[in-house]
This record gives structure tokens, C-alpha cells and sequence, in this order.
């Protein structure tokens, strides 16, 4: 007998068809001896319906109100769920992120989980209950209701799976597997049996929305084993896990994407020390992340310097950037909102020369033109022009021939 922790993402309980098709899943796999919690998401399109409404009525909303929102749509499916396991004679009880209780910290709707009290979830499972969790969210110390980020309810599934020692986290979604990259964009794509949990968190933090990048951070330091499944079909999913010796390695694992994010440069700054963090000082200030940062080589005393934010920030990060210029006697601010990321991942890159030079020739011959790199140990990373993003993925995916075996 093992204890699994589940988790069905919002298209696969995103009508009552579907809720009543998961409920079918978990009865059948309960009679098999299993002990089974699950985490489930809002119904898809939900959490954006919330975000939307929250938008009328407030310019940029944030915080604890928008917390209080946004777990709602969680709400409603843990109690649906249970009602259609109840229909069908199973017994089940369902729990908000502050009834578990799943403690986390107190930054609202990127709040990071500290600790989860298990003991009602293990009385309920010793009474022969399916648990069923909301994903997403949680409470501080103050009870404050708080959410864990988009994407959040991986992380609830892996969270209670490193508290609960479960035997596996099995995350159900609308694709069979964790792929050498978005499926629903290459249809070259392949499924990978297998990626360790190092890729998989540089494929999750560089856009592979396919989990959130803490639940992989998670799984990864409790050792967590996590498999990426379909809820739809029948199979074995893929499989993340530490590096195997053993496994032949493939040198490119996958290519990730990102359309989310905007460039920013301030031209003409005077070049003295101290320069990077009067630019970017402000806008951390302001809470926007900064992901890519070139400083260019100085010329007569001056120097020009780019990075990118997300793109949500991007207005704002202008302003912003506009007004250090005046302050540092910059010569002008430029920036581009319709840049996107590709990045080839692979822990063969460490072993293998010449992957830059591959990636560098393969978007030249589309005449794709790149206007920033960035690399580490496992990953290399590139920004072009948007209408490029699915011509520059495509062009990757045949260069390193990812659609082989
Ligand atoms: P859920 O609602 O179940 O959490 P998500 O939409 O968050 O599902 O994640 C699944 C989606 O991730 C897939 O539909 C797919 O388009 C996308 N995706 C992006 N990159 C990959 C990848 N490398 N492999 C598989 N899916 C990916
Ligand atoms: N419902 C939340 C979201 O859409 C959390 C999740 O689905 O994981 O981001
Ligand atoms: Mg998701």
C-alpha cells in the first residue's frame, strides 16, 4: 500500500464532466490499496475570471485582497470534488490551504510555504477518506489568507508530499508528460521518459509553464519523487529525478521559452563604479524582478547597459529607468515589449563543446537576429524578436535533433 499525493490541474477539472471523471480515476485507484490526497486548481479559466474582476476595480491589484479572491477559485473545486466522490459512495473530505494548515510566509500572492500540519490529513486517511486539498494557497501566522503564485498548485502537491513522505507526487495535467518543448507549439515535440530535477528547473524558470519552478525546487531538496501525467490518457508520464549515471545523456534535454518578459536600456550613462545599482537599485525598490543584465564596454567615459523584466513591469520599469537618466545624465532610454526568450537546456552542455556555435548558426540561417545571450553551466539563453519565437523554437528543436530518439 502507498500513499500518493495527486494533483489535477484546471483543465482537468474544468467542468463538472471532467470533475466527475477525476472522481471515477481516484475510486478506482483507491481500491487498489492506495492512500490518496489530492490537490486540485481552480476549474481552468477561473483564476483569470478573478484577475479580470479584480482589474475593474483597482489599477494594479496586489496583496492580501487579491489573496482572498484568487483562493476562491480553489474553494470551489475541492468541494465539488468531494461531492462527486460522495455521489459515487466514497468517502471524502475536503480542506481549504488554511484548514490543513499550510503555513507560509507573509508576501501575499508569492508566498512561500514554511511548514504543513499533517495531523488531520493522517487521521482522515487512517479513516479510509480521499483528502482533497486546494492547491495554491495557504495562511500565515496571522491566518491571513495568502497565495503561492500562478501556477501555485504544483507546489501545494509537492509540499504535502515531502510532509506526508509520500511514495510519489503525481502531477495530472493536459499533456502526458514533460516535453522536449511545449507540445502545443512544436508538434515535433517528444515526451521525455526522464529529465533530472537540475533541467527541469532551469525548463520551468525559463517558461516551461508545464510546473511551477518551486514545486520543482521543492521535490528536488526533500527528494521528492514527482512524475508529470495526463489526466486524459492512459501512461506513464515522465519522470523527474536526480541525474542517473547510468542513462545515456543527451546533450540538449529541451528548449524553453518565454514571451513574457521586456527589454529595457539606458544609453549613454556615465561609466563610474557604483553604476549597476543606481540603475537597478529603483526598480528592485519598486519589487520588479530583474532577469538578464548586459553592461556594454565603456567608450569615452560612457557606457550603455540593458535588462529585461517581466513584461507586466514594463511601464512602469520605464518610468522609472527615465527618471534615473535625468538623475545620472544619461543620454536616452529605450526599450522593446515584443522580445521573447528561447533557451536550450541540458546537463550535457557541461561535457560537450560547441552547443553556443549550434544554437548562434541554427537562428542565423532563418535570419533570426539575436539581441541578448545569457548563459550558465547547464542552459543558454537568447532574446529576439517575438514574431521570431516559434520559427527560432522550431529551427532548435531539428538543429539538436530533439525529435529523434
Ligand atoms: P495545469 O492547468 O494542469 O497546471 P498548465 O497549463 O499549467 O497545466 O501546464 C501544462 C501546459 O504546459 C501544457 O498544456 C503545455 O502547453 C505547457 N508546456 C510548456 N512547456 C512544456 C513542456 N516542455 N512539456 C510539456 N508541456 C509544456
Ligand atoms: N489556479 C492557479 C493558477 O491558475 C493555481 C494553479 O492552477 O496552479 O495559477
Ligand atoms: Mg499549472
Amino acid at each position: 500500500m502507498a500513499l500518493i499525493v495527486q494533483k489535477y490541474g484546471g483543465t482537468s477539472v474544468g467542468t463538472v464532466d471532467r470533475i466527475k471523471e477525476v472522481a471515477k480515476k481516484l475510486i478506482k485507484h483507491q481500491q487498489q490499496g492506495d492512500d490518496l490526497v489530492v490537490v486540485v486548481s481552480a476549474m481552468s479559466g477561473e483564476t483569470n475570471r478573478l484577475i479580470a474582476l479584480a482589474n475593474e476595480l483597482h489599477d494594479r491589484p496586489y496583496g492580501r485582497e487579491l489573496d482572498v479572491l484568487l483562493s476562491t477559485g480553489e474553494q470551489v473545486t475541492i468541494a465539488l470534488l468531494c461531492m462527486a466522490l460522495e455521489q459515487q459512495g466514497v468517502k471524502a473530505n475536503s480542506y481549504t490551504g488554511s484548514q490543513v494548515r499550510i503555513l507560509t510566509d507573509n508576501s501575499h500572492n508569492k508566498a512561500r510555504i514554511m511548514d504543513i500540519d499533517d495531523t488531520k490529513i493522517r487521521t482522515d486517511l487512517a479513516q479510509g477518506n480521499i483528502v482533497v486539498v486546494a492547491g495554491f494557497q495557504g495562511c500565515d501566522e496571522q491566518g491571513n489568507i495568502t497565495t503561492l503564485g500562478r501556477g501555485g498548485s504544483d507546489t501545494t502537491a509537492v509540499a504535502l508530499a515531502a510532509a506526508l513522505k509520500a511514495d510519489e507526487c503525481q502531477i495530472y495535467t493536459d499533456v502526458d508528460g514533460v516535453y522536449t518543448t511545449d507540445p502545443r507549439v512544436v508538434s515535433e515535440a517528444r515526451r521525455l521518459e526522464r529529465i533530472t530535477f537540475e533541467e527541469m528547473l532551469e525548463m520551468a524558470s525559463l517558461g516551461a509553464k508545464v510546473l511551477q519552478i518551486r514545486s520543482v525546487e521543492f521535490a528536488s531538496k526533500y527528494n521528492v519523487p514527482l512524475r508529470v501525467l495526463s489526466s486524459f490518457t492512459e501512461g506513464g508520464g515522465t519522470l523527474i529525478a536526480t541525474e542517473d549515471s547510468t542513462m545515456e545523456q543527451a546533450v540538449i534535454s529541451g528548449i524553453a521559452f518565454n514571451r513574457d518578459e521586456a527589454k529595457l536600456t539606458i544609453l549613454g550613462v556615465p561609466d563610474h563604479p557604483g553604476i549597476a545599482s543606481k540603475i537597478l537599485g529603483p526598480i528592485a525598490k519598486q519589487n520588479i524582478e530583474v532577469d538578464m543584465i548586459i553592461q556594454n564596454t565603456g567608450h569615452d567615459g560612457t557606457t550603455d547597459f540593458t535588462f529585461t523584466v517581466h513584461r507586466n513591469d514594463y511601464k512602469i520599469a520605464y518610468e522609472i529607468l527615465e527618471q534615473t537618466a535625468s538623475s545620472l545624465g544619461a543620454r536616452e532610454v529605450t526599450g522593446d515589449d515584443k522580445i521573447a526568450k528561447i533557451s536550450v537546456v541540458g546537463v550535457g552542455m557541461r561535457s560537450h563543446a560547441g552547443i553556443a556555435n549550434t544554437m548562434f548558426e541554427s537562428l542565423a540561417q532563418e535570419n533570426i537576429n539575436i539581441s541578448m545571450i545569457s548563459t550558465s553551466e547547464i542552459k543558454i539563453s537568447v532574446v529576439v524578436n517575438e514574431k521570431y519565437l516559434e520559427l527560432g523554437v522550431r529551427s532548435l528543436h531539428r538543429a539538436f535533433e530533439l525529435d529523434k530518439d
